[in-house]
């Protein structure tokens, strides 16, 4: 047979066979027999070197345009198989509208989050700064940068979690108004941060205590900044969380790190002052702790208390959100029961 009736007819079988394939899996055979190495096609490219000089390019030619052809028909017969899987798949996932549907469950956020986030937003919206401390902090942040040093009588009051000599589980968020006023460049502006976050502390676990809760830090330096200030600012604090009709009252209180210091109560907000047990009878209810920021902390971290002064204060967000929702267990929080938090989605903002 002439060299090129047989390359014709190769082409003429392989066609055929590739028409026949009724599935992938078949059309791969025929692949591998037509254009693999083995393949007649490839053998007559190897035989080259018995073939006339002068008819070698034609041969050449005619094998490569056969494989082009058949290379083409085995990709539409692919493509083909392809498309008939993907309607088959079509057609066996079709959704059937008339059953039930799944009902999705969504998360709710935890009460203390609600108060942290509207917290952030409010004091963002009053030009603070958001700062996140370390819950693993030094002794040296922790305390005798803010004025507690190793043998003051106050450290007493928090008899926390050691790590080693040196570090600990930070029994309050101060430690963070010492690193945030050691980089302040007060030729910048003032100095208006909060610091959220976990403090450790030891302590029973009861109905109102915990040894994990959540605070928040703030504090303000400047020149000329007053206790007028101060107070204002915790007047505004208290209303946005507890209602615009909340009165607020001082008392001279002690805390190392604020000179003077004082602790603020609320009116009431179940008897409007008139008492009743969630006040104790009094009227009032404490929600946080501030002061003037004494000028060891200040000259500690290197500022001039001279020049620049300011005030802080402490608030819990447990506390917060104890008393703004009549939450009666503070274990409530840390337990993750889903039924307790879902009785917040209401509050979400
Ligand atoms: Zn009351």
């Amino acid at each position: 047979m002439d060299l090129f009736d047989r390359i014709n007819k190769l082409k003429e079988e392989g066609l055929d066979q590739i028409k026949q394939a009724e599935n992938q899996k078949m059309l791969d055979k025929i692949r591998v027999e037509l254009m693999g190495r083995k393949g007649e096609l490839t053998k007559i490219l190897h035989s080259m070197k018995d073939i006339t000089p002068e008819n070698r390019p034609k041969v050449g030619q005619e094998v490569n345009q056969v494989r082009d052809i058949l290379q083409k028909q085995l990709d539409e017969a692919k493509d083909h198989f392809l498309q008939a899987v993907i309607a088959k798949k079509l057609e066996e996932e079709k959704i059937d509208v008339t059953l039930p549907g799944r009902e999705g469950h969504l998360g709710s956020k935890h009460p203390i989050n609600i108060i942290l986030d509207d917290l952030e937003s409010y004091f963002i919206g009053m030009g603070y700064e958001v700062v996140q401390g370390p819950e693993i902090e030094t002794d040296h942040y922790c305390f005798e940068m803010m004025n507690l040093p190793k043998d003051h009588p106050a450290r007493d009051m928090q008899a926390t979690f050691y790590i080693d000599e040196e570090d600990l589980l930070r029994t309050q968020t101060s430690g963070d108004q010492a690193r945030v006023l050691e980089k302040h460049d007060f030729s910048k502006g003032p100095l208006k941060m909060v610091g959220p976050g976990k403090v450790y502390r030891r302590d029973d676990d009861d109905a109102t205590h915990s040894h994990q809760f959540q605070q928040m830090e703030g504090l303000v330096v400047d020149k000329n900044v007053t206790m007028s200030d101060l107070k204002g600012t915790l007047e505004m604090i208290a209303k946005h969380v507890f209602g615009q009709d909340r009165k607020t009252r001082l008392r001279p209180s002690y805390f190392p790190f604020t000179e003077p210091s004082v602790e603020m109560d609320v009116s009431c907000f179940n008897c409007n002052g008139k008492g009743c047990p969630i006040c104790k009878y009094t009227g009032w209810i404490e929600v946080l702790g501030a002061g003037m920021v004494h000028p060891n902390v200040l000259e500690n971290a290197g500022v001039d208390s001279t020049v620049y002064g300011g005030f802080a204060f402490g608030l819990g967000l447990d506390r917060f959100a104890i008393l703004k929702y009549g939450i009666s267990d503070i274990r409530d929080f840390y337990t993750n029961d889903v039924r307790f938090l879902e009785q917040f989605r209401k509050e979400e903002n």
